[in-house]
This record gives structure tokens, C-alpha cells and sequence, in this order.
């Protein structure tokens, strides 16, 4: 079920793999991705939402029928926007979510995209953030970390999840060269000599760049194949997700 799990009291962290959920076929097993989005069309739907409950109810340690945190989750469409998580709105659209309510899991889903979930477990903020090619351009990690910081968040670590390498992920040199031009340390080359784009590379020089420790889950989506991966699985890939949780 989890490709990762850390705990930074009272702040819990997991990314999940794609295992141990109910969804079958080409979806198999845990798919975690948006209730009628393309990767996970209407006969998906309530097998989603079951694999949701199992995710979470193992995440926080809720037992079968106990009551469960609630999660918070985003339209995702690689931009910059964030939002404060609300469980009582509509899903936002964004790439970034923060709060600091204990009764909140945020949760970001991808499949070759890089993850990003952060805490300050002192200051009881956490973020989550979803940076394909277009969000690293875009900086949406850095403006997940300045929106903990303007809920309070002052030491920022981060945990950045499994995501597709810099070695696979090729792409037409002239975006290798754009991408490379607003953050050069994503500029890479596929391991068969063609360029590529290292979203992971270029995630991580813009924490840092933010005074942001982190812990890299070096994990390729398209190489594991316990993981999802759209580059592999191509549009009937699921999603995994990044879930962070400040223990009440
Ligand atoms: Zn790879």
C-alpha cells in the first residue's frame, strides 16, 4: 500500500504504491485518482472512493466503521495556484494545498509528476504539491512554502515523492531547452542519449533555493512497476498519491 512512509512528530507522511486496493484491469489495484477524471472514468469511480477509505483509514490508524479525518484534495492542473484547504468547499482548483487544521489530510495524486509533501511539525503546518514540467516552471513548490509561511510555518522540510527520472523522461530538445531556461538544473539526457527534463533536479534546487530541507524518495514511476506511471501505462494509468497529516 505505501511506497513510503516517515513520521515527524506529529506530522505523518506516506506516498502509496499501487498495491492492495480494489480497483481491477489495467487500474490495478490502488488507484487514487479523481472520481471522473480520465484515469478514473465512471465504472472506476466507486472503486476510487473505497481505495481512498482503505488509504486513509491505514494512514491515520482509524479502524473499520471508526470515524476518518477528513481529506482534502485539488483539481490538478499544473499551474501555481494554492489553496487553503477547507473540508467544507468543492474541491480547489490548484497544485498546491496547506493548513494547519489537525482534522485535515491533504492529499495530491500524479503518475510521473513529482509529489511534494511539507511540514513544519513545530508550527503544525503542512503542505502538499503537485509539479509536473509546466508546474516547475510555474513554481508552484515555492509558492506552497511561502503559503505555510504565511500560516506560520518558519523550519520547512520536505519529502519529495516518487516521480518519473531524468533518465526516462525524454523529451523534443526545445523544451529541454525552455524548461532549462527558467531552472538549468532540470536540463538532463535520457540514459539512450536523447534530452530530457529533470522535474525531480529542478524541484529539489527550488527548495532549496526556499531554505527547505528534504528527504528525496528516489523511486521512477516508469521504472517500477509497482508503481503508476502515465509514460508506461499511458491514459489507463492510475494515480498514486502524497498524503500528509498534523496528528490532532
Ligand atoms: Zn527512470
Amino acid at each position: 500500500m505505501f511506497a513510503f512512509q516517515d513520521t515527524a512528530a506529529p506530522v505523518e507522511i506516506a506516498f502509496t504504491d499501487r498495491h492492495g486496493g480494489v480497483s481491477g484491469g489495467p487500474y490495478a489495484s490502488l488507484n487514487l485518482a479523481e472520481p471522473g477524471s480520465a484515469a478514473a472514468p465512471a465504472a472506476e469511480s466507486d472503486a476510487v472512493r473505497r481505495n481512498v477509505d482503505l488509504v486513509v483509514r491505514a494512514f491515520t490508524g482509524a479502524g473499520d466503521g471508526a470515524p476518518t479525518p477528513s481529506v482534502v484534495r485539488m483539481r490538478q492542473v499544473h499551474g501555481s495556484e494554492v489553496a487553503v484547504a477547507d473540508p467544507a468547499a468543492a474541491t480547489p482548483t490548484a497544485d498546491g494545498l496547506v493548513t494547519r487544521d489537525p482534522g485535515v489530510v491533504l492529499m495530491v495524486r500524479v503518475a510521473d509528476c513529482v509529489p511534494v509533501l511539507l511540514a513544519d511539525p513545530h508550527a503544525g503546518v503542512v503542505g502538499a504539491a503537485h509539479a509536473g514540467r509546466p508546474g516547475l516552471v510555474a513554481g508552484v513548490v515555492p509558492a506552497t512554502v511561502d503559503a505555510m509561511r504565511e500560516l506560520g510555518a518558519r523550519q520547512v522540510r520536505a519529502w519529495v515523492g516518487p516521480h518519473v527520472c531524468g533518465r526516462c523522461y525524454e523529451v523534443p530538445e526545445q523544451m529541454r531547452a525552455d524548461v532549462a531556461a527558467a531552472v538549468p538544473e532540470s536540463f538532463a539526457e535520457t540514459s539512450w542519449g536523447t534530452p530530457a527534463v529533470d522535474i525531480g533536479a529542478g524541484v529539489r534546487t527550488q527548495l532549496e533555493r526556499a531554505g527547505v530541507q528534504l528527504t528525496e524518495v528516489s523511486r521512477c514511476t516508469l521504472e517500477d512497476d509497482d508503481l503508476y506511471s502515465y509514460r508506461r501505462q499511458g491514459t489507463e494509468s492510475g494515480r498514486l498519491a502524497g498524503l500528509v497529516w498534523r496528528r490532532p
